[in-house]
Parts: structure tokens; C-alpha cells; sequence
């Protein structure tokens, strides 16, 4: 058994030594000032990292998947519609949610490694004239395929339909690794859990609700009890949640935020995209590519590499896991066994990023695939080192 570090999973991610000391903690009363002290300032550093001035935030121990259920039962109620697309295996899932909560999904089938099309989504919002779309879905971040969507043209396509459907966005793995802006983009929910770019272990699941979800939640009756945001919001005001809270974790949450910020959230997401470069730099010196169609859906946290016909792409995961003892991604649903995936978003270095590149490497030659050991480690050395090289030229 190894519990090396790092693990280039795309979630969860690695612990900064820091978080796991400010989730080992003392028991406290958890319906006291003390625990307010550990709760509000954790949601405050949520709504920073989301760029809102405005945003509830409602966190609850769960998982992104929760966080999925918490927007959709507290703001819709059965049969209404919802307008998602369809272009990974998370996307996907939510999709199933819905329906297995009775909502009508109507689905823009996408292909995998594109992102979500913002022009079909205008095409379908225009032709809604009774306005019977309640709740457009999009996933910012495609985990399984490594592909981004643009929120932006997302929100532009409802603007430009004057279509008044609210905005759900999964940003379980993109919020605090890549660029998220809550306010500006006229997001309704965000969903982001504890163990990707918040460097946490999983447990929680993070929503914000913006003031138009806050009312929708007056009207909707689908049925909740724990994921309940206004039982939530009483607890919150006294410094209490409706059942027991994950304590450790949300002191975990607030010292995340507190390193998030302190590295300033403009350099986390440099740093992201920097390391994202790198890995990409190495897999076309590797003579292979992504999953991902074209640069401006790459993903700056997760790489979906796509191994030569006929190879199982998964048999790279098993063996990294039990020659090296080091974990990648596996390709899930329609690209499985066609993808491995290189998970690179949370407490991650460029030095961190090397290791994974070189192991890659060694555990495709084992394979027989035609790799030229140190290329990928090249490419990327020469992207980190051109980044440092062009930093201290600008800085003198
Ligand atoms: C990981 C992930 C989820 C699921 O989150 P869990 O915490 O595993 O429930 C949902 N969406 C995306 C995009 C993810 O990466």
C-alpha cells in the first residue's frame, strides 16, 4: 500500500500540511459563539474565492454531488423544466439527477471534449417564449474529458434570449484553482466541494445562492430536508447548523480560503494555468493528445490524454498505481479506456508537476508505447523554466 504524495487525480487532490493541522482539532460546542468564529469567516472566504459581494453561502458535510441536489431540490419543483447540456460523464450525472427528480431536462447532446455550446442554449432560451425553462445547467469545469465552457457566453446567451431562467453552474472542479466569477456572470448556484481546489478531504459540499435563488427557493416544492437552505440560513444565525456540522473541516475551509487569498486568487490561477502548460507542453512531446478539441476549452486543472488505438488507456492507471505508487485518472463513461487522465489542480507546484510528467513516462515505455524517456520532462522544464526566465526579466 503507498500513500505517496502527490496523487495526480483530478479530486481529491493533495493536503498542504497546513489544512490537515487546521482540521485536527479539539472537540467543540458546536451551537456556540466559538464555532461562529470558525463558520462565518469559512463562508466569507467562500464568497471571496467566488468573486460575489453578495452570494448565501451554505456549506453542508456532503460532496459536490450534494451540492448538485441542494440547488435543484431547494429552487425547482417537479416537472419544471431545466435546459443542460451533455458533453462528459458530470454533466451527466446531473442530468440523471434531475430526472430521477422528476424534472424535465431538455439536453444539447454535445461531444465529448467540447465544451458547452452558449449559441444552442440562446437558439433554445429564444424559442422559449412562455418561458417554461426554470434553470439553465452548465459545468464549468468537464472533469472527465479536461474541458472548460465559457460561463460568460453562457449568461450572454440568456441576456441576449432575455430569457429570465436562472443560472446553475458546477464548478466542483474549477472554483479556487481557475477563474470563477459569480457576481459578474450572473450565476444563481455555484457547487464546489471540499477536496479539489479547496485542497481539503471530501466531506463538504459548497454552494452560494444569489438573491434571485434565494427566492426561487420560496416557490419551489421539491422535497428537502437536509439540503434545506433556510433551515440552514436560521442555523446560521445562530451560530449553528440544523444537525451536527463538520467542525474540522470547516476550520479547514476558513484556513483554505485564508492561504487561497493570501497567495492572491489571480495567482493561484496563474500558477494553474502555468502547471496545466507544462503538463500539455509534455503530451505533445509525447506525440498524443488531449481529449479536449481545441485550446480555448482546455482545462487548466484536468488533462484527458487520449492513448494510440487499441491500447487500454487504464491499464497506465493500474500500473503508475503498482509499479510507482503514484495515482492518475482513469477515463470515465464514453472514454473509458480511450483516456487517462492527469489530475493537476489544488496544492500543486511545477517541481510537484514534474514528478507526474516523469512517471507518466516511465509507466508508458513498461507499456511498449513509443516514448522517449525525459521528453515530456523537457517540454515542461522548458515551459517552467521560460515562465521563471520571463518572470525575473520582467522584474528587473
Ligand atoms: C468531482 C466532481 C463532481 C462530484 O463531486 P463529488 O464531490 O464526488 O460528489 C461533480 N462535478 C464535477 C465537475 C466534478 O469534478
Amino acid at each position: 500500500m503507498s500513500f505517496q504524495n502527490p496523487v495526480f487525480i483530478p479530486g481529491p487532490t493533495n493536503i498542504p500540511e497546513r489544512l490537515r493541522k487546521a482540521c485536527d482539532m479539539p472537540t467543540i460546542d458546536h451551537r456556540s459563539p466559538l464555532f461562529g468564529q470558525i463558520l462565518h469567516p469559512a463562508r466569507e472566504g467562500v464568497r471571496k474565492v467566488l468573486k460575489s459581494n453578495s452570494a448565501q453561502v451554505f456549506i453542508f458535510p456532503s460532496t459536490g454531488t450534494g451540492g448538485w441536489e441542494a440547488a435543484l431540490t431547494n429552487c425547482l419543483s417537479a416537472g419544471d423544466k431545466v435546459l443542460a447540456a451533455r458533453n462528459g460523464m458530470f454533466s451527466h450525472r446531473w442530468i440523471d439527477m434531475c430526472q430521477r427528480h422528476g424534472l424535465k431536462v431538455e439536453i444539447i447532446e454535445t461531444p465529448w471534449g467540447h465544451g458547452v455550446p452558449a449559441d444552442r442554449y440562446e437558439e433554445i432560451l429564444a424559442a422559449d417564449e412562455n418561458h417554461e425553462i426554470k434553470v439553465v445547467l452548465a459545468t464549468h469545469n468537464e472533469t472527465a474529458t479536461g474541458v472548460k465552457s465559457d460561463i460568460a457566453a453562457v449568461r450572454r446567451a440568456l441576456d441576449a434570449a432575455g430569457h429570465p431562467a436562472m443560472l446553475f453552474v458546477d464548478g466542483v472542479s474549477s472554483i479556487a484553482s481557475m477563474d470563477f466569477r459569480f457576481d459578474e456572470w450572473g450565476v444563481d448556484v455555484a457547487v464546489a466541494g471540499s477536496q479539489k481546489g479547496f485542497m481539503l478531504a471530501p466531506g463538504l459540499a459548497i454552494t452560494a445562492f444569489s438573491d434571485k435563488a434565494m427566492m426561487a427557493t420560496e416557490a419551489a416544492t421539491l422535497p428537502r430536508t437536509f439540503f434545506d437552505v433556510k433551515d440552514m440560513a436560521k442555523g446560521y444565525a445562530n451560530n449553528a447548523y440544523p444537525y451536527t456540522p463538520a467542525v474540522g473541516l470547516l476550520n479547514g475551509l476558513n484556513e483554505a480560503c485564508g492561504m487561497l487569498l493570501d497567495e492572491g486568487l489571480e495567482n493561484v490561477f496563474a500558477r494553474h494555468h502555468r502547471i496545466a502548460e507544462g503538463i500539455r507542453a509534455a503530451v505533445g512531446a509525447w506525440g498524443l493528445e488531449l481529449c479536449a478539441v481545441s485550446p480555448e476549452v482546455y482545462s487548466d486543472t484536468v488533462s484527458a490524454i487520449r492513448t494510440p488505438e487499441g491500447f487500454n488507456a487504464t491499464d497506465i492507471v493500474s500500473h503508475a498505481a503498482s509499479a510507482y505508487g503514484v495515482a492518475f485518472g482513469t477515463g470515465l463513461g464514453e472514454v473509458a479506456g480511450k483516456v487517462f487522465r492527469i489530475g493537476h489542480l489544488g496544492s500543486l507546484t511545477d517541481v510537484m508537476a514534474l514528478s507526474g510528467i516523469a512517471t507518466a513516462e516511465m509507466v508508458m515505455a513498461d507499456l511498449g508505447l513509443d516514448i522517449t524517456l525525459g521528453s515530456g520532462v523537457a517540454a515542461a522544464q522548458d515551459c517552467y523554466r521560460g515562465n521563471r526566465l520571463n518572470a525575473d526579466k520582467a522584474a528587473a
